[in-house]
């Protein structure tokens, strides 16, 4: 139980270092009750979904959404979907967990969009069990009907790990979905076992570029010359290309230099409840406090 748990946290990377904090069965302890306690999580309404800006990187305009799951649990507190995501997965929560999301955000996006207020895509990460599990594209199907939310302004992020049984079905199911009218995203490019391969063999739209790479883009010539390359390749692929976790303006004006299309990151936004991503003028300024 202590390896497993150990290894759950080492999967979750930086999102999860205080875990290690404590000793090793404590972790364990706290893995094991979280994980009983996901099963009731849902059917009580814990659930709540956050959105984040993603603006266009020269004037801070927004462009689309990013919608992050947000685990109230009733003694924790705030629970990161760092921590719980991959123990959802462990259990096979992430299906019907997954669903709800979907379902949730579609309505939320079709209440934003009827009420005229952030009319933009909303982009829903999608695990990639529940990505590869038969059914899937009649799930989506089903949210977008239900809720009336046009597909265009509905967006799919995936990891390559989508790519594990086979890069074959993953193709074919992505172009389906393109075929469909809805955008998916490469999430996390860059890190794990990312080969540029997979923007040549996936139908996909836009690559997201890893904050572990902006994170010292500024003063790291090696990550400024991977995250230039990148870009450039991308956009020789017709991708879009957003930058994940920018929390400073020195980083801003560096990636409008090296011509990234979107940004998103604390800088502009912190994720949000959908009310107050309503209100959010339409060019988010950078903020002063970072
Ligand atoms: P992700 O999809 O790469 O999401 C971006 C993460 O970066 C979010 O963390 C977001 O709050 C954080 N972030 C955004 N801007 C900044 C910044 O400027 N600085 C820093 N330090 N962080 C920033 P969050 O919400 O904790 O989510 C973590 C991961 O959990 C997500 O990474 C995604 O893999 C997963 N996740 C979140 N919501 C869902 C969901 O609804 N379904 C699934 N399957 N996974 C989810
Ligand atoms: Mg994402
Ligand atoms: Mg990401
Ligand atoms: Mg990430």
């Amino acid at each position: 139980r202590a390896d497993l748990a150990m290894a759950d946290a080492k999967q979750q990377g930086r999102n999860t270092w205080y875990w290690y904090q404590g000793d090793e069965l404590r972790v364990a302890q706290a893995s094991v009750l979280l994980r009983h306690d996901l099963h009731t999580a849902l059917r009580d309404d814990q659930f709540e979904l956050y959105y984040q800006p993603i603006v266009e990187t020269a004037n801070g305009r927004i462009r689309g959404l990013e919608a992050l799951i947000r685990w109230h649990h009733p003694e924790q507190g705030m629970v990161s979907p760092g921590v719980f995501i991959p123990l959802a997965e462990q259990t096979g929560q992430i299906i019907p967990l997954g669903r709800w999301i979907l379902r949730r955000v579609c309505q939320e996006a079709a209440t934003m969009q009827a009420a005229g207020e952030r009319v933009v895509p909303v982009a829903v990460n999608i695990s990639s069990l529940q990505f590869r599990r038969a059914g899937f594209l009649e799930d989506v199907q089903q949210a977008l009907s239900e809720s009336g939310l046009p597909p265009a302004l509905l967006e799919l992020e995936v990891t390559e790990s989508v790519l594990l049984d086979g890069a074959e079905q993953a193709i074919a199911l992505i172009n389906r979905l393109k075929a469909m009218g809805i955008k998916v995203a490469l999430d996390d490019f860059g890190t794990g076992f990312s080969s540029l391969s997979y923007l040549r063999d996936l139908p996909i739209h836009k690559v997201k570029l890893d904050r572990a790479f902006i994170k010292d883009i500024t003063t790291d010539r090696r990550d400024a010359a991977i995250v230039q390359g990148i870009i450039d390749m991308a956009h020789h692929l017709d991708l879009v290309v957003v930058a994940e976790g920018i929390e400073e303006r020195e980083q801003q004006q560096d990636l409008i230099h090296r011509n990234c299309d979107l940004l998103q990151g604390f800088l502009f936004a912190k994720p949000m409840p959908q009310e107050a991503v309503m209100e959010l003028p339409d060019l988010l300024p950078a903020n002063p406090e970072h």
